[in-house]
This record gives C-alpha cells, structure tokens and sequence, in this order.
C-alpha cells in the first residue's frame, strides 16, 4: 500500500505540473485581447479629444465669419460716409457726418480686435490638433505593434497548449479512478490547481491547519490526504 500510493502521488505530482502549465497558458491566452482592448482605448481617448477641439474651432470659426461680415458692412459705410462727407456745404453737416464715421471706424476697431483675439485661440487649438495627432500615430503604430506581437505570441501559446493537453491522458495512466475523481474535483473547483503543499501542519493553499494524524500520513505517503477545508490533495514537498 505504501509503495503504491507513493507510486500514484509521484504520477498525480506530475499531472499537476502539466495542469499548472495548462492554467498558466489559458489564463495568458484570455489576457491577450484585453491588452489590445486597452491600447485600442487609448486611441479612442485621443481621438475624442481630437474632436472635441474640432468642434470648438469650428464654431469659433463661424464666429470669425460673423465678424468679417460685420466688418464688411461697417466698411462700406465709411467709404459712402466719407463720399457724402466730401459733398456737404456747411461745417454742421461736415462734423455730423466726422461724428458718424469716427462712430463705424470705432466699431471696426471693435471687431477687428475681437477677429484677432479669437484667431489667436483658434491658432492654439489647432496646435494642439496637430500634436494630438502625433500622438495618435503613435497610439495607432502601438496598437499595430501590440497586435503582432500578440498573434505571435498567442499561435505559439496555443500551439504549446495543445501539446500539453495531448500529453495530459498519458500522465493518468497508472493513476486509480477515486483518486483521479478527487483530483479532477479538486482541479476544477480550485482554477487547476488540484495539490497543495503541507507547510508544518498547515495547508500552503489556504492556510488551514490538519489533523496530526493527517500530517503523519501526508509525511510518510502512506494513504491520499484532503485539505479539510479546500480539498486539495496534499503532499509533503
Ligand atoms: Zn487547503
């Protein structure tokens, strides 16, 4: 009985090797696309201030416009106020009409001023596009590169997998049935690991603390010991 359990935990000690390996690559294989989802984030968030910016300048833009047209208007009437200055008889007429036009050129100061100032943060915001927009290539070349990197990555890691779940029967060979139920029951419930190491008296999984007669057992190989309070099989390293 002895030799044939410390035979089976030998087999059982390797399966859980192979297992560990089969979880590590499953879980980096589910991680993969969540890498290239956060680099594909970080392009959008660029992409958003891109548009916000956009937007800002566009209607700051439509502001100019309104000026320029304004300014347009006021122009043309100096020019016909300026005409009609030159044709005046009296000097009453003459300073009405100086009053009129220092009034319009006041208001084309005005707008030319505002035309200016408004220019000047359209200018900053499109500095800003155009850095943004380096730093999206840059972001958009990252997302290139993490994605071939990542299909390297992941035809090698499935290819590896697959091996590893080929060669996992040949390691159940030789293992009893009711063990092979434990550990099977062990490895689904625990995330593939199915064993656990005992440290002095206590499980090194989940910390609970075994029987002496268990420990015994555990340290001798004589007999299969489940942790009490998460079923691993136990084993003394
Ligand atoms: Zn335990």
């Amino acid at each position: 009985m002895t030799t044939e359990w410390n035979e089976v935990l030998e087999r059982l000690l390797s399966l859980q090797q192979l297992d560990s390996k089969i979880s590590r690559l499953e879980a980096d294989l589910q991680r993969a696309p969540g890498d290239l989802k956060s680099r594909e984030a970080a392009v959008a968030a660029v992409d958003a201030k891109i548009k916000t910016l956009a937007d800002r300048t566009k209607v700051l833009r439509a502001q100019i416009l309104l000026r320029e047209n304004e300014l347009k208007s006021h122009t043309a009437k100096i020019s016909k106020l300026k005409t009609q200055a030159s044709e005046v008889r009296t000097n009453k007429e003459f300073v009405a009409f100086r009053s009129e036009i220092a009034n319009s050129q006041g208001d084309v100061d005005r707008l030319e001023g505002e035309v200016l100032k408004i220019l000047e943060v359209v200018e900053q915001a499109d500095k800003k596009v155009a850095e943004l927009e380096g730093e999206r290539a840059h972001e958009l070349e990252m997302v290139e590169k993490a994605k071939a990197e990542i299909h390297e990555r992941l035809a090698d890691q499935r290819a590896e997998l697959e091996g590893l779940r080929k060669e996992r029967p040949t390691r159940l060979e030789g293992v009893p049935k009711e063990t092979l139920e434990l550990y099977q029951r062990a490895h689904k419930a625990r995330g593939g690991r199915a064993m656990s190491a005992l440290e002095g008296a206590y499980c090194s999984a989940c910390g609970e603390m075994q029987t002496r007669n268990d420990v015994y057992a555990v340290q001798n190989r004589t007999r299969h010991v489940l942790c009490k309070a998460c079923n691993r099989l136990l084993y003394q390293p």
